[in-house]
C-alpha cells in the first residue's frame, strides 16, 4: 500500500532566485498539507550524508556543494499517495526534461540545480523526514 506522507526540499537555487512562495504555492495547490516545515541550512556532512547513495556518482562534491551554500525550506508533505504524486508535480531531474507545469520545467535552472527534492519511496520518505524533523515538530 502506498504511504501518505512524502519528503520536500526547495533547494538552495530556489531560494536564493526568491522562488519559495511559488513553490509552496503550487504546492498546496496541488492538495498536499504540510505537516512540518522549516527553513534552515544543511552542513557538508547533513548533504554528504542525505545523498549519500550518490557518493561514487562523478556529480557528488558538486551536488554536496551546491546544497550546502545557502538556506533550504524542509518539509513534510501529506497527501494520499504522496510520494508518487509529488514526484509527478515536480517533474524529472533534469528541467529540460521536465513536463510543462512541473515545478521544474517552471523554476529549476539545471540539471544540478532543480530546485526541490522530492523522496523517491515511502521508505525514503520517512527516513528524510526523520532526518530533518521531531516527533514534535510534526502537526
Ligand atoms: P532529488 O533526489 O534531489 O529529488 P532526483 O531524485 O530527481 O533528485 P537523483 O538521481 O536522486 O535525482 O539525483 C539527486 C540530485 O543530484 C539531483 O536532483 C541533482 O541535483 C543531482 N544530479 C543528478 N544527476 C546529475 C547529473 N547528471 N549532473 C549533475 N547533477 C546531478
Ligand atoms: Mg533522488
Amino acid at each position: 500500500m502506498s504511504g501518505n506522507r512524502t519528503f520536500t526540499m526547495l533547494k538552495p537555487d530556489a531560494v536564493e532566485n526568491g522562488h519559495i512562495g511559488g513553490i509552496l504555492e503550487k504546492i498546496t495547490a496541488s492538495g498536499f498539507k504540510i505537516v512540518a516545515m522549516k527553513y534552515t541550512q544543511l552542513s557538508k556532512r547533513d548533504a554528504q550524508e542525505f545523498y549519500s547513495v550518490h557518493k561514487e556518482r562523478p556529480f557528488y562534491g558538486d551536488l554536496v556543494e551546491f546544497m550546502t551554500r545557502g538556506p533550504i525550506v524542509a518539509a513534510i508533505l501529506e497527501k494520499d499517495n504522496a510520494v508518487e504524486d509529488f514526484r509527478a508535480l515536480i517533474g524529472a531531474t533534469n528541467p529540460a526534461e521536465a513536463a510543462d507545469g512541473t515545478i521544474r520545467k517552471l523554476y529549476a535552472t539545471s540539471i544540478g540545480e532543480n530546485a526541490v527534492h522530492g523522496s523517491d519511496s515511502d521508505e525514503n520518505a520517512a527516513i528524510e523526514g526523520a532526518f530533518h524533523f521531531s516527533g514534535r515538530e510534526i502537526y
